[in-house]
C-alpha cells in the first residue's frame, strides 16, 4: 500500500497544476518533471546492536525533494510502514507545506523501518545516533534540516544534535528542530503542529458561520498532534465526543474529559480502561455523527469505502496523507469543508522555522511571542487559500496546491536555467 502513496501524490499534484499552464509559462524547463522528482533520494542499511548483542538490519531514508526556496526541511519517522515511496511522498507534500505556510525552506523527509516502540531506550538512542552519523554531512543547518514525526520526539532529536556535533565538530543548534528547551529548542515546539490545526478550524468554522463551542468533535489519533489539537480545542468549549490511538477509540456524546483522558495517556497511549467512556471500534470514529473530524495518525484513514459515511461538516487533516484522492473527490462532491493537511498541520515546521531563526540569534523568544507568530502565519495561509478557494469556486485543497505549486514555480524559474 505505502509503495504506491508517491504515485497517488503525484496525480494529485498533476491535477491541480494543470490548470496553471506552467509549462507555457515556464517554457523549456521541463517543470513538471523538475517538481514531482526528488532531488536526490538516499537509501541506505542501517545496522543497530541490540541489547542482547545480536544485530538488526533496518532500511533506512532520507528524501531530500526539493529546495527552491530554501534548505531541505523535514521529520524523521521510525516505523514499520516506511518504505521509500512513502518517505518521498511526505517529502514532497513537506516542500509544498513550507511553500503553503510562505516559509523559506524546500521540504524533505526521513524515516527508518522499524517496530521503535519494541526496542529498549538504549537501543533506540543507538539506532538514532547511527541514522545521523550516517547521514553525515548530507544535513546541516544550511543545507537539510530534520525534525520530529512519527515515533520521533524531543528525546531523539536531542540525539540527533549530539550525534552531528560529535562527528562535525561544530555546535550548531540550527542542524535540527524539535529540541528540547534546555538544548535550544523554541517553546512551543511540542504543541505547535497541534495550534495551528486548532487555528485553522477556528478560521474555518468562522467560513461556515459556527463557532467552537456549539461543535462536537472527532480525532483519530492521540499521538503529539492529535492530543494538543484535542487539548486546546477543549480549553474553548469544544465536546470531544471521541479519540483514538492504534489500538482503541473512546466515545462519551456529552463529550470527553480530555484532560483526564490526556492524564492517563502517557506516549499517546490511550488507557486499556476508561471509566467516563464507551469503548467503541476505531473505524466507527471516523463515521460518528459529529461536527468537525480531526484525522491525526497515518495515511490513508479516509478511503473511498468510509468517505460515503463521513457526517462531520469539516475535516481538518492533522496527520500527512489521511485522505485517498478518491475519498478526496468524493467529499468534494458532498460539499464537506476539508482543510487539507499541507495547511492544516504546517504549523510545526512554522514553528521549526521559529527555532532555526532563534537559534542563528541564539535569542530566544517567549511562548507568547511564539504563539502570537505561529497565529499569524497560520491564520494568513487559511485566508490566502480560502480567498482564491472562493474566488475560483475550488477546494480548499486545490487552492493550497495551486498557490504552493506557483510560488515554487516562481523560485525555480528564477534561478535561471544554466
Ligand atoms: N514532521 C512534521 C511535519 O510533517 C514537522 C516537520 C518539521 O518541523 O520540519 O510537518
Amino acid at each position: 500500500m505505502a509503495t504506491d502513496v508517491f504515485e497517488l501524490a503525484k496525480k494529485h499534484f498533476f491535477r491541480y497544476a494543470e490548470p496553471l499552464n506552467l509549462e507555457k509559462r515556464y517554457p523549456g524547463m521541463d517543470i513538471h518533471e523538475h517538481l514531482t522528482t526528488p532531488d536526490r533520494s538516499i537509501g541506505f542499511r542501517l545496522t543497530v546492536q541490540r541489547d542482547d548483542g545480536t544485530l538488526q538490519v533496518c532500511q533506512a531514508f532520507r528524501v531530500q525533494f526539493n529546495d527552491d526556496r530554501g534548505p531541505y526541511k523535514g521529520g524523521v519517522r521510525f516505523h514499520p510502514q516506511v518504505d521509500l515511496g512513502e518517505t518521498k511522498a511526505l517529502a514532497f507534500w513537506m516542500y509544498l507545506k513550507t511553500a503553503v505556510a510562505d516559509i523559506p525552506f524546500g521540504g524533505a523527509k526521513g524515516g527508518v523501518q522499524v517496530d521503535y516502540q519494541s526496542l529498549s531506550l538504549a537501543e533506540k538512542e543507538r539506532l538514532t545516533k547511527r541514522y545521523t552519523l550516517v547521514l553525515g554531512n548530507d544535513i546541516g543547518p544550511e543545507k537539510d534540516i530534520p525534525a520530529p514525526d512519527v515515533n520521533k520526539g524531543e528525546l531523539e532529536i536531542a540525539w540527533m544534535l549530539d550525534t552531528w556535533r560529535m562527528n562535525m565538530g561544530s555546535y550548531q543548534r540550527g542542524v535540527v528542530t524539535g529540541k528540547p528547551v534546555s538544548l535550544g529548542g523554541s517553546k512551543g515546539r511540542r504543541e505547535a503542529t497541534g495550534r495551528g490545526v486548532f487555528y485553522t478550524i477556528v478560521e474555518a468554522l468562522k467560513d461556515l458561520g459556527r463557532s467552537l463551542d456549539d461543535c462536537t468533535i472527532a480525532v483519530q489519533g492521540f499521538g503529539n498532534v492529535g492530543a494538543n489539537a484535542a487539548a486546546l480545542l477543549h480549553a474553548v468549549g469544544a465536546k470531544i465526543v471521541a479519540v483514538s490511538d492504534e489500538r482503541r477509540a473512546y466515545y462519551n456524546k456529552k463529550g470527553l474529559p480530555i484532560l483526564d483522558l490526556l492524564a492517563q495517556s502517557p506516549g499517546g497511549k490511550l488507557p486499556e480502561t476508561f471509566a467516563n467512556a464507551e469503548a467503541i471500534d476505531r473505524d466507527t470514529l471516523l463515521t460518528l455523527d459529529v461536527d468537525v473530524l480531526v484525522p491525526a495518525a497515518l495515511e490513508n484513514a479516509i478511503t473511498e469505502k468510509n468517505a460515503p459515511s463521513i457526517k462531520a461538516k469539516l475535516i481538518a487533516e492533522g496527520a500527512n496523507g489521511p485522505t485517498t484522492p478518491g475519498a478526496v473527490e468524493i467529499l468534494a462532491d458532498r460539499d464537506i469543508l476539508v482543510i487539507p493537511d499541507i495547511l492544516c498541520n504546517a504549523g510545526g515546521v512554522t514553528v521549526s522555522y521559529f527555532e532555526w531563526v532563534q537559534n542563528r540569534q541564539e535569542f530566544y523568544w517567549t511562548l507568547h511571542e511564539v504563539n502570537e507568530k505561529l497565529k499569524a502565519v497560520m491564520v494568513t495561509a487559511y485566508h490566502t487559500v480560502s480567498e482564491l478557494a472562493h474566488r475560483e469556486d475550488i477546494t480548499l485543497r486545490e487552492a493550497a496546491y495551486r498557490i504552493a505549486i506557483e510560488r515554487v514555480a516562481e523560485a525555480a524559474a528564477r534561478r535561471g536555467v544554466q
